[in-house]
């Protein structure tokens, strides 16, 4: 474990210009600590007040880099801090100063706090910027090999089992690399309820420890990761990704059926582009069918 008193791995040389005015979002490394970006340091060097969702993380890795704190207030803030904290760090963008926020890992706002406050700045037409970087989905999206041309990403599924299973049936028609943020603990029951909600042929990715040294992918059917990950004990960070329900060979009978059920709350138009996209046929044809059948 490194000492604060170690020299830092790589002393960071600002940038001459300085940094405007305004709420500056950082991403901050996933794992790998060089993976911070130099723009995030240059911010994290020239912000007039640092706040982070772990004050500890982001002063650990402010000395890894040599940036000195130099005195400057470093606040603690997450989503819930409440309205106080809120305004108060609204007053000072407003007041003209600049401030740095970094959540404790990757991108804030991404199943990490930075929402309220990111409301909040936009809200009050305040100044906002982020310096982009290490994004756990998006590192994982870039390893798995499915499909990147369209993607959902859905943060952490409930804990409890009715709720999981739901909320994987709801993502099961998705046509999208669905991405989603598990727990160790958790990825067994997981992997099986995904199978039994989604079927076990479908073809999913797990990316572990992504850019730390036991950095793992491991990829196959929902059945064989359900066998694989059963008898290992599975440890470290977890991103799982799914990809898009196969679609199914549409029939005359299959597009009557879809389409008398989306008559039944939708209009005519609607119908048609929901049973088009749902079935991936031409909306032509789709709204040539939802016509005569809504005809009678
Ligand atoms: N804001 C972060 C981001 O941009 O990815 C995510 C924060 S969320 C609280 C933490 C979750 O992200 C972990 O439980 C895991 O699912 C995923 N994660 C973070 N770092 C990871 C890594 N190095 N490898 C795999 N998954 C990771």
């Amino acid at each position: 474990m490194r000492q604060a008193s170690d020299p830092p791995e790589v002393a960071h040389k600002p940038a001459l210009r300085a940094i405007p005015p305004g709420l500056h979002f950082i991403s901050t490394p996933i794992g790998a600590a060089r993976d911070i970006t130099l723009r995030a340091l240059d911010v994290l060097a020239g912000a007039v007040v640092l706040v982070a969702e772990d004050t500890r993380t982001l002063r650990h890795l402010m000395e890894i880099h040599g940036v000195p704190l130099n005195g400057r207030p470093l606040i603690a803030y997450h989503d819930h801090s409440g309205n106080g904290l809120l305004q108060r760090l609204l007053a000072l963008i407003e007041d003209g100063k600049t401030l740095a926020y970094a959540s404790e890992a990757g991108t804030p706002l991404i199943s990490d706090p930075g929402f309220e406050l990111a409301r909040a700045v936009a809200a009050a037409g305040l100044p906002m910027t982020a310096a982009p970087g290490p994004c756990a989905a998006i590192c994982a999206l870039t390893l798995s090999g499915l499909p990147s041309d369209r993607f959902l990403f859905a943060g952490f599924p409930p804990a409890a089992q009715g709720a999981r299973r739901s909320f994987l049936a709801d993502l099961a028609p998705v046509q999208a690399t669905l991405i989603l943020y598990e727990s160790p603990k958790r990825l067994r029951a997981f992997l099986a309820d995904l199978a039994l909600t989604l079927g076990g042929t479908r073809q999913v990715v797990i990316c572990r420890e992504l850019t730390k040294r036991f950095e793992e992918v491991s990829r196959g059917t929902a059945d064989e990761l359900v066998a694989q990950f059963a008898t290992r004990e599975v440890k470290g960070e977890i991103v799982v990704l799914i990809d898009r329900a196969p679609v199914a060979q549409a029939t005359e009978a299959s597009i009557d059926a879809a389409l008398d059920a989306a008559l039944a709350t939708m209009s005519v138009k609607d119908a048609a582009t929901f049973v088009s996209q749902t079935l991936g046929i031409p909306r032509k044809i789709a709204y040539q069918a939802a016509l005569d059948r809504s005809k009678g």
